[in-house]
């Protein structure tokens, strides 16, 4: 199987990045991946202002995919994820939503075995492991990879992991597909301004869809469907989340308007995947039987 190593590692999602590898539509591809810290931390004693800035949110690739062009939409299945032995997580004066009342800075090494990530001698969490920089290149001029936008990137949404089927747009030839920035755990909103961040190796399949309709980014995992979307603020990134699971719903499944709000204001959940990053990422879901009833079935 194909495996691009950590060393191909890229800080911006650009066209104009070489390809680590190339891939034909249908094969299986490994990432190995650093965390989002460029692995650069290895002791608590190291606090987030000390750390190297222009090593953070390295993803690895791109992977260019034989035949993807402009306007297809590439299918990225997540077959598995292998977490490395500890994650790591900090906090600054500043950073994320609780960063607003700190006047210091702390980094925590949280163990992780046997599927448990130990956070402090009172708790302990199942890992749900996740990607949180995932992403094509945008056509032109380029997105750093802290950045979530229409081409994916830095999402942080807890959704993306093992069993998830990802849909990205293909903005220029080969789709130039790039990840890394996993989190062993990670809640909504991403509060604090990281999960616990960690390396690893991921594992996908790539599929080149033409003639696709999706919305982009787009994802099904176990019993839903969510359109994801990044904006300046939260209140932006709801709305455009909502509106392209409507727009779904009525160019694809053919309910009419009226009839594609109720049901998202029933049965449609609107969550925040992240509150912190440069842009902010909601999603909005629906329960993929009810998609079913329309007779709508995923390429
Ligand atoms: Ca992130
Ligand atoms: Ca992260």
């Amino acid at each position: 199987m194909l495996t691009i190593s950590k060393a191909h590692r890229v800080y911006k999602m650009s066209p104009d990045n070489p390809a680590a590898a190339t891939a034909n539509s249908g094969d299986t591809v490994r990432f190995e991946t650093l965390d989002c810290f460029g692995d650069q931390i290895t002791s608590e004693d190291q606090l987030c202002g000390g750390l190297d800035w222009s090593n953070i949110n390295p993803a690895t690739g791109p992977l260019f995919i034989n035949g993807a062009e402009v306007g297809d939409v590439l299918k990225v299945e997540i077959l598995d994820i292998e977490l490395n032995d500890h994650g790591t997580m900090v906090d600054a004066p500043g950073e994320g939503i609780t960063g607003s009342i700190l006047t210091d800075e702390r980094t925590k090494i949280l163990p992780v075995k046997d599927g448990i990530v130990t956070f402090n001698d009172k708790l302990t969490f199942p890992i749900n492991p996740m990607i949180g920089v995932i992403g094509t290149t945008p056509a032109a001029g380029g997105i750093e990879t802290g950045t979530p936008d229409f081409h994916g990137g830095n999402m942080d949404c807890k959704k993306i992991g093992i069993g998830t089927t990802l849909y990205l747009p293909v903005n220029a030839p080969g789709a130039l597909l790039a990840m890394g920035d996993m989190h062993a755990v990670m809640g909504d909103g991403e509060v604090e301004v990281c999960g616990v961040e960690i390396g690893g190796v991921i594992t996908v399949k790539v599929t080149v869809l033409k003639d696709c309709k999706l919305p982009t980014p787009f994802l099904t995992r176990d019993s839903i469907a969510a359109a994801v979307y990044s904006a300046p603020t939260l209140d932006d990134a709801a709305i455009g989340a909502t509106m392209a699971m409507h727009r779904f719903l009525t160019d694809e499944l053919k309910l009419d308007q009226h009839e594609a709000g109720m049901l998202l204001s029933v049965a449609g959940d609107l969550c925040i995947c992240q509150a912190v990053d440069p842009q902010k990422t909601c999603r909005m879901e629906l329960p993929l039987d009810i998609m079913a009833k329309y007779g709508y079935r995923f390429a």
